[in-house]
């Protein structure tokens, strides 16, 4: 049969639409059968599908490869506030500046190198149509 709310295809015996989960007026009405094959709370009118909520992804946005590449290179992290890494990139700046001056600069080169590679990675994923997230390495 189909469902009488969205027309979809469903199983004769099912108690509730499996695509909008609208009743099925032809189903069993016992209780205990509507009890069993209920939906979560919830899920009956309002099915929201699993996807991280807005707010920590980052969307494409018009953004400079080349501006992401050179701050990247000079201030590890600080190329990643080009497209919206706010946080991560202040933050990976600080380590930076941190673990860099405790080393003599040898983990500043290290950062340079690392984050260039991540602001590209991410930068192309973001070209490329694909949201990240905030706090997302290497694409
Ligand atoms: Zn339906």
């Amino acid at each position: 049969m189909f469902c009488p709310h969205c027309g979809k295809e469903m199983a004769d015996e099912a108690v509730f639409c499996q695509h909008c989960g609208a009743r099925n007026p032809a189903a069993p009405q016992s209780e205990q059968a509507a009890s069993e094959q209920a939906p979560p709370s919830g899920a009956q009118q309002y099915y929201q599908p699993q996807v991280a909520p807005a707010s920590v992804m980052i969307y494409p946005r018009q953004h400079s490869l080349p501006l992401v590449i050179v701050l990247n290179l000079i201030f590890p992290g600080i190329g990643n506030l080009i497209f919206g890494q706010t946080a991560k990139g202040l933050v990976m700046f600080a380590a930076t500046v941190v673990l860099g001056t405790g080393t003599c600069g040898v983990l500043w080169f290290v950062s340079c190198v690392v984050m260039t590679i991540d602001g590209v990675m991410l930068s192309n994923k973001l070209n490329s149509g694909q949201p990240i997230g905030q706090w997302e390495f290497f694409g």
